[in-house]
């Protein structure tokens, strides 16, 4: 068994579906990475226990709803981090 937080899943998909309307100035696995750390930092966890390769099937099978909240915290982090890189 183990904890996961779905709100994991929730930001990396709002960041991957609303790149076509935010620009994100650099595409590395560190920015995208940062970016979900600021907006998941702002964002209220949804731990669920889950056992291994479960969790899996079933966060494929969600529907997602995005909801304002996410999209509002993913968009800002994408500007912090678009203004300021932690990376040359
Ligand atoms: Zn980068």
């Amino acid at each position: 068994m183990e904890l996961y937080n779905l709100m994991e899943n929730e930001v990396l998909n709002t960041i991957d579906s609303i790149q076509k309307e935010v620009e994100i100035k650099c595409q590395c696995e560190k920015c995208r990475l940062d970016i979900a750390a600021i907006a998941l930092n702002n964002l209220s966890p949804k731990y669920v226990v889950t056992e291994k390769g479960y969790l899996y099937a079933k966060v494929n099978n969600m529907n997602y709803q995005f909801n304002t909240d996410v999209i509002t915290a993913v968009t800002k982090a994408i500007e912090m981090v678009s203004e300021n890189p932690k990376h040359d």
